[in-house]
Parts: structure tokens; sequence; C-alpha cells
């Protein structure tokens, strides 16, 4: 078993970290930091610059400048080429980037670890895409030789905003779609988890990323994310966050008429049917709602089960929830790391309150774990809310915290309906032995990925993203290279 706290010291030393500018590592103009502390225990990892809108200014011109100049003259082989050699330096520094990840923002390590494959064959996808893009030749109805064709450029100057929750793969999916297509970027990582982000700038740097390609300014929403999202020299912004700043994004977005993509929040249903494996259904069903301490987008959080069924299936996710490892991200047996923060753990006791006041009953968890090495950080039990109504806040309201809301139904007419009425559609699970079943429900719930007996499988080549009011554009597959392009017709009278 590797020594992750021996590893831990020497990696974050409490010291100021540098943000990349046009290939320099930079304070903040301000002069001013933001401090990055350990969920788990409260110490502080390092500083990170506070960077605002003349940062974003400089990083903007820098992006520009790269994008008008050597950058467009690279060729697809050669950003292919630069791809896999970065995938095989984050190959490389994996541990470190996992371990960073677990100290900055709290999931266990067991879980950034076991994002290997997934953020590996994203780097190398993509590579694959930057070969591929191409345009067309569309026969006209004009008389004469009129030839008309179309070619993909680049979009521009990428605006890529990202929240705290999987700081690795969450800049790699916004960065390795730009570097295939030939676009750069400025990318504002979250105040609360911006350290990994700021490793893996460096290691693309030290790849061969050219400089200005990507630039990396730490800071907060309102500052450097605001003055990102509104700046005129960014042609298209890629956001993923909550579904209250997606709002603000896409205003500010409109004053000079940005591309926006957005991977916004959910509330998505998780569908028990009477025939399901109940054996197998039991544990997906809890970490579909568990996982990074729920704080992940699709958290599958509305937990609704066959009235036949739903007493003992519901009592023994909670049993299953009761027994899962609460502890710092840093121990490798640990299930369920901390919270991200105070204001986060506010959050969701203020939910939990709410369950409780409006009439649902606790059948596990309900509040802050208490145990050893728990007291100094933001630790929360898995908690399992009986009793439930589709009106209660806990049923209605994206938490982003380990809360299941458990929920009788009748009719697959009637869960449809349900399980749909929500402003949001980002994802659905279906547990269920019966084909018919499975198709007729994967068909008609609203949701950007329905999973059928499994949860969470997001994939390279496979597109995600949200519909209503999780967001616009998808990520992963040959889709998410096509939200990087514009198209442009070309026109050629060869009379
Ligand atoms: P958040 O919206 O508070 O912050 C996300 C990012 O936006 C951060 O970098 C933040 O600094 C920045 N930001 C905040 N205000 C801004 C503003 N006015 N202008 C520009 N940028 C601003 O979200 P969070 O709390 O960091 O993350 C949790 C949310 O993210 C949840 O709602 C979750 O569902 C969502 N999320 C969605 C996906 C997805 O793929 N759909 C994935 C992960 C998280």
């Amino acid at each position: 078993m590797k020594d992750w706290q021996a590893s831990a010291a020497a990696l974050h030393d409490g010291g100021l970290r540098r943000m990349l500018i046009d290939g320099q590592w930079c304070a903040a103009r301000s002069g001013e930091v933001i401090e990055a502390r350990n969920p788990a225990d409260g110490t502080l990892l390092a500083t990170v610059p506070r960077g605002d809108a003349r940062d974003i200014d400089a990083a903007v011109t820098a992006a520009r400048n790269a994008f008008d100049g050597p950058w467009s003259r690279v060729t697809p082989f050669e950003r292919q080429a630069l791809l896999l050699r970065i995938a095989d330096r984050i190959e490389a520094a994996w541990d470190d980037l996992c371990l960073s990840d677990t100290l900055d923002m709290g999931m266990p390590i067991q879980r950034t670890l076991a994002n290997r494959r997934r953020v590996l064959g994203m780097l190398r996808f993509y590579a694959g895409q930057a070969v591929t893009l191409h345009g067309e030749t569309i026969p006209n109805s004009f008389p004469g030789d009129i030839q008309s064709s179309t070619v993909r450029e680049p979009v521009g100057v990428v605006g890529a905003i990202i929240p705290w929750n999987a700081p690795i793969a969450g800049s790699i999916w916004k960065i390795a779609p730009a570097i295939a297509t030939g676009c750069t970027v400025v990318l504002k990582p979250s105040e609360e988890a911006s350290l990994t982000v700021l490793m893996i700038a460096r290691i693309m740097q030290e790849a061969g990323l050219p400089d200005g390609v990507l630039n990396v300014v730490t800071g907060h929403g309102a500052e450097a994310g605001a003055a990102l999202a509104e700046h005129p020299g960014i042609d298209k912004i890629v956001f993923t966050g909550s579904t209250a700043t997606g709002r603000a994004i896409a205003r500010a977005a409109t004053g000079t008429l940005k591309r926006v993509s957005l991977e916004l929040g959910g509330k998505s249903p998780v569908i028990v049917c009477r025939d399901a494996d109940i054996d197998k259904a039991v544990p997906v069903a809890a970490m579909a709602a568990f996982a990074n301490s729920g704080q992940i987008c699709i958290a599958g959080a509305r937990l609704f089960v066959a009235r036949e069924i739903h007493d003992d299936f519901v009592a023994r996710v909670a049993a299953y929830a009761a027994r899962l490892r609460i502890g710092p991200g840093i121990r490798e047996e640990t299930e369920i790391g901390p919270l991200i923060s105070a204001r986060q753990a506010d959050r969701v006791a203020g939910y939990l309150a709410a369950g409780t006041r409006e009439g649902a009953e606790v059948l596990t968890g309900g509040g802050r774990a208490e145990g050893p090495g728990l007291a100094a950080g933001h630790f929360y039990q898995p908690t399992v809310f009986g009793g439930v109504t589709d009106e209660m806040t806990i049923a209605r309201e994206e938490i982003f915290g380990p809360v299941i809301a458990a929920m009788p139904f009748d009719t697959l007419d009637e869960v449809v309906a349900r399980a749909n009425a929500t402003p949001y559609g980002l994802a659905a699970g279906v547990f269920t032995t019966h084909l018919g079943t499975a198709h007729k429900l994967a068909h008609r719930l609203k949701a950007g990925s329905v999973w059928v007996n499994m949860y969470h499988a997001i994939d390279p080549a496979v597109p995600f993203g949200g519909v209503k009011m999780s967001g616009y554009g998808r990520e992963g597959g040959r889709e998410h290279v096509e939200e990087y392009l514009d198209t442009k017709a070309i026109w050629i009278n060869a009379d």
C-alpha cells in the first residue's frame, strides 16, 4: 500500500502556486491570493493567485496572439502528436495528480485513481479526432460550373470555466478538444480546487504546448470568471457548473453574442422496477447518489422504487449507506470523503433540516459524521429519506450532497411523468430485467444520458450533456469536437 501521507507533504507545502499566462508562471496583478485548504482537515495546502479582470485580459490577448500566430500553422499531425505526448506525461504523473485532487477537494483517493482509464482515454480520443476534421463537397443547383464545399475551422479563443468537483477530468475535457481543433484556451478553474489544474497546465507546457495556447487564470467566479464570460476577445464559452451560474454566463455572453456550451446541474431520477435484479441494483442505486459525497452533477438523488418492493429495497439501500466508510480521502479504505467547504456543508445541513421539517423520515444518516479524524473536516453521513413526496424541497432541488429522496411508484406511466417533472434533464437510471421496459423508459425519460442496470458510465467517445435546464452542448464523442469548430462555405465559379 502506498504511503499517500508522505507523498502529500512533498506535493503541497503551503507555498504560492503561480498561474499560467502566455507561457509565464505569474502572480495576480493585484498581488492577492486565495488559500487552498484541505476540506478533510483544514490544513493550508497552498495559495493561488486571485486573478481578476486585468489578468483575464492579459490571458485573452495571449490566447488571441497564439491563435492568430504560430498555433494556426501547427498541422493536425502535430496537434495529434502533442496530445499523445501529453497523455503519456499525464499517465506518468497520475498518482501525484490524483493525490493533489484528493487533498484539494476531498475525493477519495480510490476514486481519483479509478478515473485513469477515462482521463487518458480522453486525451488519446481527442488525439485521434485531430486528424479527422474535414468539410464536404456539396452539389448546388446553380447553372454552370460553380463548386461549393465546406471547411471546418477552429472557433477561436475559448473561455473555459469549471467547477471543483472533478478538476482532472473537468479541465482535460475542456482543453483536449481545443488542442485537437486548433483553438486556444483561457481556463478558469474553481477557486475551491485549482491546484491540480495548475499541475496539469505545467505538464502540458513541458510536453511542448506553445506559449499562449493554454492560459490558466485562478480566481473567484464573480471576478475572474465574470470577466472571462463577458470579454469581447473570447469567441466561445464552455462552462460546467451550477444552473444559476450558467444563466449568468449565458447573459454575460450576449453582449458579444459569443457561442456558449453549458454543462449544468441536475436532479436525476433512478427508477427501480419490480422486476429489477435487487442484489445488483442496491449498491449501484446507492452509489448513484453517494459517490463523491453526492457532489456529482449526475447524482441519482431521486430514487423511485416500485411500491411492491419499495420498503425492502429502500431499507437495503439505507443499510448499504450506513456501512460506507467515511474519512479523509487520503485513506485508501475511504468511500465517502468530506464535502468541499463549510459553505457546502451548511447548504447540505439546510436541506437535511428542510427534509425533516417538511415531513420526510430519516432512514439512515441525517447529519454530520463523527469519529476519529473527522472533527476538523466537512464530513456528512450518507442519508436516505423515506416518506418523501414530489413537492418536498429535497425532491426538487439539487443538493450536491450525499442525500437520497426515496419514493414509491405504481405504474410506468406515472413514474415517467414524475421523473420528468423537473426543470433538469441531465441523467436517469433504470433498473429492470424486462427488455421492453428498458427500451420504453430509456426513450421516454427526458435526459441527456440514460443508464439501464448501471450508472455513472461516461466514455470519451460517447456524448454527454443535458437537456432542459441542465444545459446545452455535448462533451465527449464527435459532437464535442463540433462544439469547437465553425463551418465555412466556399464557392468557386470555375467557368
Ligand atoms: P458554480 O456554478 O458555483 O461554479 C462553477 C465555476 O463558475 C467556478 O469556477 C466559479 O468560480 C465560476 N463562477 C461562479 N460565478 C461566476 C460568474 N458570475 N461568472 C463566471 N463564472 C462564475 O458551481 P460549483 O459549486 O463549483 O459546482 C457545482 C455545480 O456544478 C453543481 O450544480 C453541479 O451540478 C454542476 N456540475 C455540472 C456538471 C455537468 O457536467 N453537467 C459537472 C460537474 C458539476
